[in-house]
């Protein structure tokens, strides 16, 4: 794939996990079948996606970022819900996750996190 913008990286990583994956049909060579068999990846890129990752392998390499991310998340959410509860005793009231640094962040984390959870997001 050419060069990407940052928003470009985004909306081609989410088709990748969504995409179906449609392969050209080829004749292989015995040096292709056995590089098929020893690799279990596709020789040619997807038809719908351009891409050879298939996103539904994506989990075990997704753990260690994605376990960082929902930590920072974590990191966040702690003390702005102990602001909202210092703030809740002065008779305001705010929901924890408006008091984070990045709450659009922290909304997706906890969207993950209960999926993961086996919740509903
Ligand atoms: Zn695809």
């Amino acid at each position: 794939m050419s060069e990407m913008s940052p928003v470009e990286e985004l909306r081609a990583a989410a088709k990748v996990l969504l995409c179906a994956h449609r392969y050209p049909v080829q004749v292989l060579t015995d040096a292709e079948v056995e590089q098929l068999n020893a690799t279990g990846r596709p020789l040619a890129d997807c038809l719908e996606c351009g891409s050879r990752e298939d996103g539904q392998d994506v989990a075990a390499p997704l753990r260690g970022p994605l376990a960082a991310w929902l930590e920072e998340a974590a990191e966040d959410l702690a003390p702005a819900t102990r602001a909202a509860s210092d703030l809740a005793r002065f008779g305001e009231e705010f929901a924890p996750v408006d008091l984070c640094n990045e709450p659009g962040s922290v909304r997706c984390a906890l969207t993950f996190a209960r999926l993961i959870l086996g919740g509903r997001s």
